[in-house]
């Protein structure tokens, strides 16, 4: 897939969510490839250029091996997000992120943006933060539908407190906070998505803020960059 057709793609995550592309440095249009750009960067010690792509990507594969980061930074992601807070709440705290979310207190939240898992999974016992197998069908029937119950109920009560004038920020108390959803606008460089990456693809990370970390690394960042990919999963991602 040609880079300039990643920016605009949208690509659907969880019941609800989505994660899209919404601008990349360097831009498609200038013609230079995110990895090109990495290599780029790096000659600048030297002041110059690429080499030819054989001699390229040896420089780009020894940048990485040695973790020679900064040309990497070079790189940046704009994306628009829609994920559950309880998705936000372990991705905010990645602080080379620059982030802008809706606001819950100028913008009402609308029906049926919750949350519903497809499975429900059990408590893992070795890891007490980590989950592990999954309920059964019947349990799992019955679970979804209270959770239905309790989403309507809350949105009734947040509608309740809107018609009786409470401000937007006080009536959302009423809202099932992990499981809303919210969107926001957030950008990184290649050098910190790699680590957030690395971290949150991982099995031990929770699911919900997994499978966004899948989707930007199969979705945008392999297609956008295919030699930083490769020594990522070579040095960094399988050498661990
Ligand atoms: C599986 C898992 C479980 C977790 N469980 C918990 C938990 O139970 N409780 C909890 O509170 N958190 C938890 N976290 C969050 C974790 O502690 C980190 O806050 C989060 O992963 C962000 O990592 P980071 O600080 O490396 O990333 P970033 O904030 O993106 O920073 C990237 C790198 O920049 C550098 N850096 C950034 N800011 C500073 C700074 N102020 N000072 C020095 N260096 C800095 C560091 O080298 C850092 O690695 C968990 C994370 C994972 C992946």
């Amino acid at each position: 897939m040609p880079e300039s057709s990643l920016i605009g793609k949208r690509v659907e995550v969880l019941d609800k969510g989505y994660i899209e592309l919404v601008d990349m440095l360097p831009h498609p249009d200038t013609g230079i490839s995110g990895d090109l750009a990495i290599v780029n960067a790096a000659r600048v010690s030297f002041l110059g250029e690429s080499k030819g792509e054989e001699k390229d990507k040896r420089l780009l594969f020894y940048l990485m091996r040695n973790r020679h980061t900064s040309p990497f930074e070079m790189v940046e992601f704009k994306f628009r997000c829609h994920a559950p807070l309880v998705t936000w709440w372990q991705w905010v705290r990645h602080r080379t992120w620059n982030m802008n979310a809706q606001s819950g207190r100028y913008t009402p939240f609308e029906e049926d943006d919750f949350y519903v898992p497809d499975i429900w999974r059990l408590q893992a016992v070795s890891n007490k933060q980590a989950s592990e197998g999954e309920v059964d069908a019947q349990t799992a029937a019955q679970l979804t539908e209270k959770l239905a119950a309790h989403y309507q109920q809350g949105f009734q009560l947040y509608q309740e407190a809107l018609a009786a004038g409470v401000a937007k920020e006080m009536a959302r108390l009423f809202l099932p906070g992990f499981s809303v959803y919210y969107t926001w606008v957030i950008k990184t460089d290649a050098h910190n998505l790699l680590h957030f990456l690395r971290l949150r693809m991982a099995s031990d990370a929770q699911y919900e803020i997994r499978v966004y970390a899948q989707a930007i690394y199969e979705h945008f960042f392999k297609p956008a960059l295919p030699w930083t990919a490769e020594a990522f999963e070579q040095y960094i991602l399988n050498a661990d």
